[in-house]
């Protein structure tokens, strides 16, 4: 269980220049002690570039790092990737085929007497007892994952670090892996830190998720929190599906498609964001046409033109409107965001 009370990760005003580009701008974070945090945000945004800072294998430009009590990078002081005591699990594994599993995991060990012993428990927490001998290339996908992550934790890392380690799986195994690894994880009782551009990887298997866009971590929060109160447009816009209102305030108000709503204070241009599935059909509500419609198997996404102009995505059950086009009324669930906007 994460424990709030101990910091395993510090990170003050981390900032990182590589080449011409900021990659990591003040980057500010705790992660408590047996937690599992994601960071995630999109393509280029700066999550392998702040792994590698936890990792060692960067140097900050300015800010201060703590792994638990030890100062491993500030001012004057940086300790390197080898002594951090840090595991990795990189996309590709970097697993050595033709070893077996048992050797590929003893790898990282030192040759102290109770290494067979520790080889035999960490195969056994990752349910790799029957393939010890098996030859790594002869194993799955989702095994190879669980070698990697065997091989990571049998040093007793202090810190797990992983880099969009379910990227290179097959979709249909990717729930189930990601499950086994967050198991894993917590039966091991490590702290990780996790990187994804995947959102329903983060929000599925992370205690804590931070987002981060163009180098800054804009929201630090659980899954719940990230995704019902996104702080950002960004965020909102990127974790999950959402209808945003680029709209402009007066006197504190604005005026959406859903009616008249509170904007906050001193913003002049706000997002209003609704999740589809926030809306329903309400006899008596908004009205409009179907224009469109998306159809999932387990829900279904209808595209609605309201009688405004406006256009929205709402997602109903698999049974709803069948027919398809045709004039439609919806209700909202919950009261929308209002959210200060901002430039692209
Ligand atoms: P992805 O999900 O695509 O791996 P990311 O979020 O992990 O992206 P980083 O790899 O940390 O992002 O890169 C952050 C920024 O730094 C990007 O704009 C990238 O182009 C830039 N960058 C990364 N490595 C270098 C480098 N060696 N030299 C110059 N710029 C770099």
């Amino acid at each position: 269980m994460p424990d709030p009370l101990r910091i395993a990760v510090r990170a003050q005003g981390l900032s990182c220049r590589l080449g011409d580009t900021i990659a990591v701008h003040d980057l500010s974070l705790e992660v408590y002690a047996g937690e599992l945090f994601a960071i995630l945000g999109p393509s280029g945004c700066g999550k392998t570039t702040s792994l590698r800072l936890l990792a060692g294998f960067e140097r900050p430009d300015s800010g201060s790092l703590w792994l638990f009590d030890d100062l491993v990078a500030g001012e004057d002081a940086f300790v390197p990737a080898e002594r951090r005591r840090v595991g990795m699990v990189f996309q590709d594994y970097a697993l050595f085929p033709h070893m077996s599993v048992a050797e590929n995991v003893a790898y990282g060990l030192s040759k102290a007497p109770d290494r067979a012993a520790r080889v035999a428990e960490i195969l056994d927490l990752t349910g790799l007892g029957a393939l010890g001998e098996r030859a790594v290339h002869e194993l799955s996908g989702g095994e190879q994952q669980r070698v990697a992550l065997a091989r990571a934790l049998a040093p007793r890392p202090r810190l797990l670090l992983l880099d969009e380690p379910f990227s290179n799986l097959d979709p249909s195994l990717r729930a189930r892996v990601r499950a086994e690894v967050r198991e894993i994880v917590k039966l091991a009782g490590t702290t990780a830190v996790l990187v994804t551009h995947d959102q329903e990887e983060a929000l599925s298997i992370a205690d804590r998720i931070a987002f981060m866009w163009r180098g800054r971590v804009e929201q630090v929060g659980t899954p719940d929190e990230i995704y019902s109160r996104p702080t950002t447009v960004h965020a909102a816009d990127f974790i999950g599906d959402a209808n945003i209102y680029r709209l402009r305030a007066q006197g504190g108000r604005v005026q959406t498609p859903f009616g008249e709503l509170p904007a906050p204070e001193g913003a002049d241009r706000v997002a209003v964001v609704v999740r589809p599935e926030e809306l329903q059909i309400m006899a008596g509500g908004i009205g409009g046409e179907v224009i469109a419609r998306e159809y999932y198997g387990h829900d279904q996404v209808l595209h609605v033109r309201l009688h405004s102009g406006a256009e929205v995505r709402v997602r109903v059950g698999p049974h709803e409107r069948l027919g398809g086009a045709g004039p439609i009324a919806l209700g909202l669930r919950t009261q929308p965001l209002v959210l200060p906007a901002v430039d692209e």
